[in-house]
C-alpha cells in the first residue's frame, strides 16, 4: 500500500501538469509548441474563411453538454479527428458528452433493430381486415 505522502506527492505532480496544460500562458497560436501538445496539420483543416487563424496545436477544452450539463474534457486527439479526418467546421465543438452520445446512439440502433424485425414478422391472417382498401 502506498503511503498517504507519496500519494500526495502523485496528486500534486498530476495536478502541476494539468495546470501547465491549462495555462493560460500556453498560447496555441503561438511558438513554441510543448512536447506533449497534438500538432494541427493545416493541410487537412477545412477552411471556410480567408482570415481563419488555425492554432498550432490543440488543446484540451472543457463543454458542458447541451443534454445533461455535465461537464466533460474535449481532448486534443478527438479534436484533430473531428477537424482533420471528420472534416468538421473549425466553427464547431463538441456539444453532447459521451454518455448522451452512446444514450442516443443506443436508441437508434434498437429503432433499427425493431424496425427489421417488423419487416421479417409474417403478415397477420387477417391483415385485409385491418386495412382499408
Ligand atoms: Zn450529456
Amino acid at each position: 500500500m502506498k503511503s498517504n505522502k507519496k500519494r500526495k506527492a502523485e496528486i500534486v505532480a498530476a495536478r502541476t501538469k494539468k495546470s501547465e496544460k491549462n495555462s493560460a500562458y500556453i498560447n496555441p497560436y503561438r511558438e513554441p509548441v510543448p512536447d506533449w501538445a497534438v500538432r494541427v496539420n493545416p493541410d487537412e483543416i477545412v477552411y471556410h474563411s480567408l482570415f481563419m487563424d488555425i492554432p498550432l496545436f490543440y488543446l484540451d477544452r472543457e463543454f458542458n453538454c447541451k443534454k445533461c450539463g455535465k461537464t466533460e474534457i474535449w481532448t486534443a486527439e478527438r479534436q484533430k479527428w473531428w477537424y482533420e479526418v471528420a472534416k468538421g467546421s473549425f466553427e464547431t465543438t463538441a456539444a453532447v458528452c459521451r454518455e448522451c452520445r452512446d444514450k442516443k446512439k443506443a436508441y437508434v440502433d434498437q429503432q433499427k433493430a425493431h424496425l427489421e424485425e417488423l419487416k421479417k414478422k409474417k403478415p397477420h391472417q387477417n391483415e385485409k381486415f385491418f386495412k382499408k382498401t
